[in-house]
């Protein structure tokens, strides 16, 4: 029996636990470990934060999920690898035995070049951002809330940004906020006609833009920007780009320029084989993708196929991942943006087609609907 440790429980680790359930995989025990038993789904968490979804609606029950699986589920977080002596190490000071391992741990914000950054409310881990969410909403209610300033000005930052305005609107003091990018616009990766749309709903909702210069400097009044700009804020809101977590680099697997644990087609570490990697931790060697939930979601279906041909001794299947995909932005309220290539849509009816596409893939993962169906 080989034992296979699944680390984190993100996106494509969910798809690969569905699968094992459906079809057991021969020759392994399966471990998941993961230092929270829900694990948010990406495309609800902005209606999350709004207030549209109740935590139950965005989260996976991971625990549910492995014992449906038949793998024991180890509530921890992994803070180091020796592929040396085939153990990793977790938080709690527990070693845990490998043949395989598969990581899938996400990313946090980037802090680089700004300091002061614990200041900052970071989107990521999620668990600790809807804590201080709260706290957040406790003190506009308290009016003691004038100011928020998010710092990022990608799809996750706009989209934070307008699902906490619209949460925070329920409080009686308005409260200002605004948008730092180290951008020329915000949104820079996508379409003009998606730039022009979100202009409009930036300005109709009274958000000051901040673009062409990013934040160097976070303190307790607010954010400073690398052009010397001086903006008040009471909170700070993290959302900037990726950033992968130390210990994969610390273990001596190769890494990328950014720190990104590098993987073939196969989903395979480039360094070491039987280590797997998917999701934002992982970099697929010549096909660079955004770190975005999409690409980790298209990823469980091959890596379960791979661990499962692992540890069974077949040869790996290759995989190649699809060069666009659908993104569907929301705008805080119950309306949200479509774009793809040259496709642009909006409207209310998109929030509702973008609500029924991410309630089917929740409930895939919805083991305790299972067992009452
Ligand atoms: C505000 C925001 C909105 C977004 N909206 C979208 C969207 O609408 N669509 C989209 O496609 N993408 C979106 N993204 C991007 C998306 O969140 C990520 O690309 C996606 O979550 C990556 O999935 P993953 O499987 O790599 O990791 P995650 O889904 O982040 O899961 C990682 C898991 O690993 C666990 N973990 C972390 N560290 C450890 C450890 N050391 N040991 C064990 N477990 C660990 C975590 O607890 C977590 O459960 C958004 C991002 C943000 C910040």
């Amino acid at each position: 029996m080989k034992e296979l440790v699944l680390v984190g429980g993100g996106h494509s680790h969910v798809e690969v636990l569905r699968r094992f359930a459906l079809d057991p995989v021969r020759g392994a025990r399966v471990t998941l470990v993961s230092p929270t038993r829900y694990t948010p789904y990406s495309g609800m968490l902005p209606g999350l934060v709004a207030g549209h979804y109740a935590f139950g609606d965005a989260h996976i029950d991971l625990e549910s999920l492995a014992r449906f699986a038949k793998a024991a589920f180890v509530c921890d977080a992994v803070v180091a690898l020796d592929p040396g002596s085939k153990r990793l190490r977790l938080q709690s000071g527990r070693e845990v035995a490998y043949d395989l391992a598969s990581i899938d741990i996400g990313s946090t914000p980037l802090r680089a070049g700004i300091t002061g950054s614990e200041h900052a409310i970071a989107v990521k881990p999620v668990e600790d951002f809807l804590a201080r969410l709260d706290r957040l909403e406790a003190r506009a209610r308290e009016e003691r809330l004038a100011g928020v300033a998010v710092i990022g000005g990608g799809a996750a930052g706009i989209e934070i940004l307008l699902a906490l305005q619209h949460r925070l609107a329920r409080n009686a003091r308005p409260v200002a906020f605004s948008v730092v990018a180290d951008t020329p616009t915000v949104l820079p990766g996508h379409r003009p006609r998606v730039r022009r749309i979100f202009a409009r709903v930036l300005a109709e909702r009274g958000v000051t833009v901040y673009a062409g210069a990013g934040a160097r400097r976070i303190d307790r009044s607010g954010v400073e920007t690398a052009d010397g700009t001086r903006i008040a804020a009471d909170a700070v809101v993290l959302a900037t780009g990726a950033a992968p977590a130390a210990w994969p680099r610390e273990a001596g697997l190769a890494v990328d320029a950014r720190g990104f644990i590098r993987v073939g087609e196969t989903l395979e570490t480039l360094s070491h084989a039987g280590v797997f990697a998917a999701g934002d931790v992982a970099s697929m060697e010549n096909h660079p993708r955004p770190k975005s939930g999409v690409y980790a979601v298209r990823q469980g279906p091959p890596l379960a196929a791979n661990l499962r041909a692992a540890a069974e001794g077949r040869p790996l299947s290759r995989f190649v991942p699809q060069r666009g995909a659908l993104a569907l932005i929301s705008t805080g309220d119950t309306y949200a943006v479509a774009t793809r290539g040259p496709l642009v849509l909006e409207g209310a009816w998109v929030w509702r087609w973008k609500d029924h596409i991410d309630r089917k893939f929740m409930a895939r993962y919805d083991v305790a609907r299972r067992d009452r169906e």
